[in-house]
């Protein structure tokens, strides 16, 4: 009926009609298509007006298709017919296809206008081919066109967008009368570069040549210094925009705003709140957001609410920023309630909304829930993208959730996003985490290129499975590769000295992180090296490692001479880093447990009474160890002493059995590191309740013989749980990768990979 209606008109009168099609804005598909089987018919498809109008419709209806074969089968294209398909493409971002035309249009021996040009640079930075860009660019040397402001200015931008700012400045240079725009993009720049000097230089030429900045150079500016990290910069900018007279708009507040959040300056927030409020501009929806995103980074959650609550009209960015604030300050279960209300008040949710809420759960120690997050986020049809994959891949690692974190990468590689540097990052932590560290090495080695987080993700892979000949290798291999160590490279590397027992190697790490890498060693590096001595026995060197500090020990670093203390049962030196952890940290009921475990070992009763009666008298009792386990894709927690799984009655069974057989085989429990004095049959039933060993037993009851087995522990393994799972290990021929709060334990054949030592 409709096509009828359409065809109409072209009956009455043919000729004209097909003309008014095909030079409309307004004509649609169907009727491009009339005009062309009329042209067909009446033998016009030779005539190379007709054809690149035709062309032209095609390419305005994204049939490329068409567009295409109307080109080919063209006599005599013409630099207009190449353009305009050229052009279609680049506004559809088809940028492939825009250089393949282009590439067309030269071999057919037509050389580019002013017109083509500017949309191969923007392909060309579209696809950051620099390299192709520099070729069209000698084109335009060739062509004459060095003169013309339009191809001139694009150049520049494509330049700037490839990251060439120096190329981009030279073409700059050579510009006749530089316009505000181009002007302004440089400056933009040069700020998110963090070249402060220069972008300040350009800005007083800029006012030399009585180019008057308008607010969208002010705000390229205030918003790339904030993107580099300059806050104070882009503060101060805002505040000589006001001073020079130009208003702020809701640009300049949103770009300002964020800069102020990062420098963690509420007063001058707070004044900026006042002058958006005088403004009116507290409408902006980005305005709004970006005031509540600056209270959460400031720690206001008081403001940020109150922010948040008066919004007359919910937005989705400000629900996010919300949702972000309140995780951040470590409201997380605010922010879960907060986004169920969202759902069920019909906000629209974007992807945004569902990787801040997961990355909230997985920064605060909720793995299980940011997985079950993921879940719903798919069953809603919801796409993750390449932010919100390395958040649920730490969530997995968290929890060494391996199923689900193997789930993860392929989702990733199906999405194609596996080979993007923070979702690789992510995965070498993750395997690293979930106890396979060959398959982060592997994640490591096929990336075509590596960022600092990279690196260090795997050095600190390789500190917590222990194996500290991998770590320094990488240390040695990122030095060779031009990647300068930061501080974390460091740690990372004295931490797996330390797990590993290589104190010397380890000193000498140290000593060259100063002198000849400018580190200055800072808490983490100390608290490595207490361990890293203390491990090997040298107690009193690293005692007074401690007291030549230029700063105050923190509680790790006593915490770690403690510990230190604990495996070699010093009690001289365990009572005095007891007595600083006392004073730091008093309601740490860790401590006190480490005390008393360093008293028992040596069958001090009267003190480990003493320190129990200090630790009742302060209201403190020893925080539960809680281990978990994933057996088929479920995350399982279970708590130590803990009845309440539906499996226990079973996996006490289980236990006994296993019991029996270690006794026949010769184990005897260590019951020295059981709190408590009681009698000795008793002390074995605690030992029993222990969570790790209840994990492991639940994962042989749920999963098929020889399947390896993986445990996380909130609380550093315990003598007696290392010796029973290492028995289970060959007892029950299973592989089994128990990670505590310290490092990987990854037992195999009755031998763990500690060489019982952490
Ligand atoms: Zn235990
Ligand atoms: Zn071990």
């Amino acid at each position: 009926m409709n096509l009828t209606k359409q065809a109409l008109p072209l009956f009455e009168n043919i000729q004209r009609s097909i003309f008014q099609t095909l030079n409309s804005l307004k004509s649609s598909l169907s009727q491009t298509q009339q005009a062309h089987a009329h042209i067909l018919k009446t033998g016009g498809s030779n005539d190379t007006y007709l054809a690149t109008r035709l062309l032209s419709q095609y390419a305005n209806h994204q049939d490329f298709d068409d567009a295409n074969q109307i080109l080919s089968s063209t006599l005599e294209p013409t630099i207009f017919s190449y353009s305009t398909l050229i052009y279609a493409y680049s506004k559809q971002n088809l940028f492939t296809q825009s250089l393949r035309v282009f590439a067309q249009m030269l071999s057919h021996g037509l050389p580019p206008d002013a017109h083509v040009l500017p949309n191969i640079f923007k392909a060309c930075s579209g696809l950051s081919l620099v390299e192709t860009g520099k070729q069209v660019h000698a084109m335009v040397f060739v062509c004459g066109f060095n003169l013309d402001s339009f191809v001139q200015s694009s150049l520049i931008h494509m330049y700037i967008k490839c990251q060439n700012i120096g190329d981009a400045h030279k073409v700059f240079d050579r510009l006749a009368q530089p316009d505000v725009v181009t002007f302004s993009a440089l400056l933009a720049a040069y700020a998110r570069q963090g070249c402060v000097d220069v972008a300040k230089k350009l800005f007083n030429e800029m006012a030399r040549l009585r180019v008057e900045p308008n607010v969208v150079s002010w705000n390229g500016m205030i918003s790339g210094f904030n993107h580099s990290g300059h806050y104070e910069e882009s503060v101060l900018l805002f505040q000589r925009m006001h001073f020079e007279g130009f208003t702020p708009d809701e640009h300049s507040v949103s770009s300002v705003l964020p800069a102020v959040g990062d420098w963690e300056n509420p007063k001058l927030g707070i004044q900026i709140h006042g002058f958006v409020i005088k403004q009116g501009l507290l409408e902006d929806k980005c305005v709004s957001s970006s005031l509540i995103d600056m209270y959460g980074k400031c720690a206001c959650t008081w403001n940020m609410s109150k922010v948040f609550h008066e919004m007359e009209n919910l937005d989705v960015g400000a629900c996010n920023a919300f949702v972000t604030g309140l995780c951040r300050n470590g409201l997380v279960d605010n922010a879960l309630e907060v986004f169920r209300q969202f759902q069920s008040q019909g906000v629209e949710l974007n992807v945004v909304s569902w990787t801040s809420m997961i990355a909230g759960c997985s920064q605060n120690g909720k793995g299980i829930e940011a997985l079950e997050l993921f879940r719903e986020m798919q069953t809603a049809g919801m796409k993750p993208n390449n932010v919100t994959i390395p958040c649920l891949l730490s969530a997995c690692g968290s929890i060494a959730a391996l199923m689900l974190g193997k789930a993860a990468h392929c989702f990733s590689i199906r999405r194609g996003i596996s080979d993007g540097i923070y979702v690789s990052g992510a995965l070498i932590d993750m395997y690293a985490k979930c106890g396979r560290i060959q398959m982060s090495r592997l994640c490591f080695d096929r990336m075509p290129s590596k960022n600092l987080a990279c690196w260090n993700a795997i050095m600190g892979g390789y500190a917590v499975h222990g194996k500290a000949k991998e770590a320094i290798e990488i240390f040695h291999l990122m030095h060779r590769s031009g990647q300068k160590p930061s501080f974390i490279s460091f740690v990372c590397v004295l931490s797996a000295c330390s797990q590993a027992g290589l104190a010397d190697e380890g000193c000498k790490l140290f000593d060259s992180m100063c002198e000849e890498h400018g580190i200055e060693a800072r808490m983490e590096h100390y608290a490595c090296m207490v361990t890293l001595l203390g491990r090997v026995g040298r107690l009193e060197e690293a005692y007074n490692m401690i007291e030549r500090m230029s700063f105050e020990p923190d509680a790790c670093i006593w915490g770690a001479l403690l510990s230190s203390c604990r495996v070699h049962s010093n009690v001289s030196l365990g009572e005095a880093a007891a007595k600083h952890l006392f004073e730091l940290e008093p309601t740490n009921s860790g401590n006190y447990i480490l005390l008393s475990n360093i008293y028992a070992s040596k069958g001090m009763w009267t003190k480990v009474d003493a320190v129990r009666d200090r630790m009742k008298a302060m209201g403190l009792r020893k925080s539960p160890g809680c281990s978990w386990i994933e057996v088929k894709n479920k995350v399982h927690m279970l708590l130590a002493g803990d009845e309440s799984h539906p499996q226990m009655a079973q996996i006490m069974e289980k236990l006994n059995k296993l019991n029996m057989e270690m006794k026949k085989s010769g184990y005897l429990p260590h019951t020295d590191f059981v709190l408590q004095d009681v009698e000795e049959q008793d002390k074995e039933q605690i030992l029993c309740g222990h969570s790790e060993k209840l994990a492991v037993v639940l994962g042989l009851l749920n999963t098929p013989p020889g399947a390896p087995l993986q445990v996380i522990k909130n609380l550093r393994i315990c003598v007696d749980c290392h010796a029973v799972i290492k028995f289970i290990s060959s007892f029950e021929r299973r592989e089994i990768f128990v990670r505590d709060t310290n490092r990987f334990h990854h037992f195999k054949d009755g031998v763990c990979s500690c060489g019982d030592y952490w």
